[in-house]
């Protein structure tokens, strides 16, 4: 099948390795010069939503698919009659909003952290007054990567705050001690069909995510976060993969965000399940049979962020993943996985790559 893919970063880069391998092609729509995936397909460079560039793309394509979140759904809207489009528009639609992301989850009895819509200071202070500091003030739209947030620790940063985010629509949320934060990934095919991996536990610096480790070995978790996961999957009558990020908090999880599409926390996958989240998400767009998900052995990935040191290229053990970008302070290069016989031992390695990571 010709798949055509909204974004050329590194996620369409790997989808389009996983499509090679599956005997499908890519085409994809990006606005930047050489992105990563023009290594596996032609790329039309123009906006996201560029009505005449999507519109050649739709016919060339038999599908398609995104590799991220903020592609404007109106674009998308115009030529959903003409082809179909994986994962569905509404889906994409509620996870741009923080607000209707946050509504589904409460529709779905998915417990998440408690929340207060800020439209003025006013309302900021009143979020202060009910949920109690601290608070995370988040931008509704557009935020990735902990971008667009701002913690508000003692009362006297609430105007601060205001004057950096507002005048734009916001969210503020409890700030949650959680225990550590995870990752629930599973995909659901055209037929209904729903495999999901095992919980991914993740760490993140500046809003960045750094390391995952995969599996959680916490049964009831992860029989917990699955649930959650297969509700969103069916309501949303989903196809391709989905990532469902949350808090750990004793016995409970609490919802952060969704995304609908393949994950950072999921790029273990290549190396560390039977089936990559990357080639799950083609069978599913392509209306194919889904691949096993069960993992093989504890994986652990290192995000590669500003640069990849001489170090890590010169390591003999873990798979590097090099997306070919230039390198920039913060800009996500590339990632090195490896899969390890035992957590113990994959924590060791982990440990030992982060000293020449850092
Ligand atoms: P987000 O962009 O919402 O995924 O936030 C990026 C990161 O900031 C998360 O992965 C957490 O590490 C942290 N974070 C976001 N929201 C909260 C919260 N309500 N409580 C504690 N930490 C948070």
């Amino acid at each position: 099948m010709r798949i055509g893919i909204i974004g050329a970063g590194q996620l369409g880069q790997m989808l389009g390795f996983a499509a090679r391998e599956l005997g499908h092609e890519c085409f994809y729509l990006d606005p930047s010069e050489a992105p990563p995936a023009a290594r596996v397909g032609p790329v039309v460079q123009a906006a996201f939503d560029d009505r005449v560039a999507l519109s050649i793309l739709a016919e060339k394509c038999d599908v398609l698919t995104y590799e991220f979140e903020n592609v404007p759904v109106e674009a998308l809207d115009d030529i959903g009659d003409t082809i179909p489009i994986s994962p569905p528009l509404d889906a994409l639609r509620l996870a741009q909003d923080r607000l209707t992301e946050k509504q589904l989850f409460e529709r779905l009895d998915i417990p998440l952290p408690g929340y207060h819509v800020v439209d003025s200071e006013g309302d900021l202070r009143a979020a202060a007054d009910s949920i109690g500091l601290p608070l995370v003030v988040k931008t509704r739209r557009m935020g990735y990567d902990g971008k667009g947030q701002f913690v508000i620790r003692t009362e006297d940063q609430i105007a601060t705050a205001w004057r950096d985010l507002g005048g734009q629509p916001l969210i503020a949320e409890q700030w949650v001690e959680f225990d550590y934060e995870v990752s629930a990934i599973g995909v659901r095919g055209r037929d209904g069909e729903v495999a999901t991996y095992c919980l991914t536990h993740n760490e993140h610096a500046e809003g960045i995510l750094r390391t995952s480790r995969a599996p959680v070995d916490e049964p009831e978790l992860t029989a917990k976060g699955t649930r959650y996961l297969a509700r969103m999957l069916e309501d949303l009558d989903y196809v391709g993969v989905l990532a469902l990020e949350l808090f750990v908090v004793g016995e409970n999880l609490l919802a952060n965000e969704f995304a609908p599409r393949v994950h950072n926390s999921g790029h273990w996958t290549i190396e560390g399940a039977q089936t990559s989240q990357f080639a799950n998400h083609i069978l599913a767009v392509t209306g194919g049979d889904l691949g096993a998900t069960a993992n093989i052995g504890h994986a652990g990935m290192i995000n590669l962020i500003g640069e990849i040191p001489d170090a890590v290229r010169r390591l003999d053990e873990g798979v590097l993943h090099d997306y070919g970008k230039s390198a920039r302070p913060g800009r996500k290069l590339g990632h090195i996985t490896f899969v390890a016989e035992s957590a113990a031992d994959r924590d060791a390695r982990i440990a030992a790559i982060r000293r020449s990571v850092s």
